[in-house]
């Protein structure tokens, strides 16, 4: 039996054309370190490294490339921006459709004394902009939003969020874990100060390494969440001022980073907005296939383009766990069922706590594929 792989959300599979090549290419023949030492083999891998890191700040628009930040993945970044910037006293406000890796680290937060709010979502996943409106104090230190669900697909509206944050002079920051490589995510163009962003999902790249895109007034007020060696400013016992070394102490994972050099290649070659035209068209083929069927239910928009390509489904008369593993053994289908690390949004949603069976989609995934989901789906319901 072939098997359909449509947990491209939990991370992509295949990995963008060159990727696996640049990983070996740098275990094969990159030498041991950079920013340390001073021979060519050193400062030639530095000199690859900084031509990605160009590259993902001008694809994540920030104002210069030492505002591109190297991380081992989304989480590890909004670890960098909440814990890096918000102190006791301040006030933290996020969505209902947050992440683990955001609700958590916010939680953890509160026993620090932050005040945290939480903005509803209405039962699509969108956010409610006058309700957030309602949530600013004059404490309020920073906004944090996902840009687009990893339960059910539904892009927020950021450059909302963003104007009411202008407003009031408060920072936002965004989750861009399912949004980054499927709709644009630029800082500039939403009006955030952070994007964090993995690159082992949308942008088609190696496990462990990510990155956040920050604004130079962010990264000016927040302090480092690891301190270590950078290779610069060695005579001091403080971190360095000077972006991105501030924020990346200890050795990075230069094979993952000429890997997702790679798959921004990839990407820029294949055009975004292709891609985002396939995911579209065949995240619209599945919700037609699966609408008016009685025993399921379909959380999220009904419009194609108002998600990124992830399907929940909700099954009525069995248990949603049971029907994951039955897509598994009966048709080859890989899914994730449960809560998707993201018990908030399954609260907005109605999910809550029995969660979905979760279908996303990727670039290299066929209508073929798609097809055979939505008929085993419509069987097993
Ligand atoms: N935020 C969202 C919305 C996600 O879907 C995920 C991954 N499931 C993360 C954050 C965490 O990403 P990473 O595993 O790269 O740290």
């Amino acid at each position: 039996m072939k098997t359909v792989y449509l947990d491209q959300a939990a991370g992509s599979f295949p990995k963008a054309p060159g990727v696996s090549a640049a990983v070996a290419g740098l275990l094969e023949h990159g030498g041991g370190n950079i920013n340390r030492s001073s021979y060519a083999l050193s400062t030639g891998t530095g000199l690859q490294v900084m031509a990605v890191r160009e590259e993902l700040a001008a694809f994540f628009g920030c104002s210069a490339c030492e505002e591109l930040i190297f991380t081992p993945g989304a989480t590890q970044s909004v670890n960098l921006v909440l814990r890096g910037l918000l102190r006791p006293g301040d006030h933290l406000i996020i969505s209902g459709m947050e992440h683990n890796a955001v609700y958590r680290t916010a939680h953890a937060l509160t026993g620090a004394g932050i005040a945290l709010s939480v903005a509803p979502c209405d039962g699509t996943g969108a956010l409610d902009l006058d309700a957030l409106d309602r949530l600013f104090r004059p404490e309020t230190r920073l906004v944090m939003l996902t840009h687009a669900s990893n339960v059910c697909g539904t892009i927020l509206d950021i450059p909302g969020a963003a104007r009411l944050c202008r407003r009031r002079g408060v920072p936002l920051a965004v989750d861009a874990a399912q949004s980054a490589g499927h709709i644009p995510v630029r800082l500039d163009e939403l009006g955030a100060d952070a994007v964090c962003f993995p690159g082992h999902k949308g942008l088609l790249g190696p496990q462990g390494i990510g990155g956040a895109a920050l604004s130079p007034r962010l990264a000016r007020a927040m302090t480092p969440l690891i301190t270590g060696g950078t290779g610069s400013s060695s005579d001091s016992p403080e971190m360095p001022a000077e972006l991105p070394d501030r924020f990346e102490a200890g050795t990075g994972n230069l094979p993952g980073i000429l890997g997702l050099g790679a798959a921004l290649s990839y990407l820029r070659s294949a055009g975004l907005d292709r891609l985002r035209a396939h995911e579209v068209a065949l995240t619209g083929r599945f919700l037609s296939a699966l609408r008016g069927c009685p025993h399921i239910r379909v959380p999220g928009p009904p419009r194609p383009e108002d998600r990124v390509g992830v399907i929940s489904v909700d099954f009525l008369r069995r248990d949603n766990a049971e029907a994951a593993a039955d897509l598994e053994e009966r048709y080859g289908i890989l899914t994730r069922c449960g809560l998707h690390c993201a018990p908030l949004a399954h609260r907005t949603l109605g999910t809550f706590p029995r969660g979905t069976v979760r279908f996303s989609l990727g670039p290299f995934t066929a209508p073929e594929e798609v097809d055979a989901a939505a008929q085993a789906v419509l069987a097993l319901a």
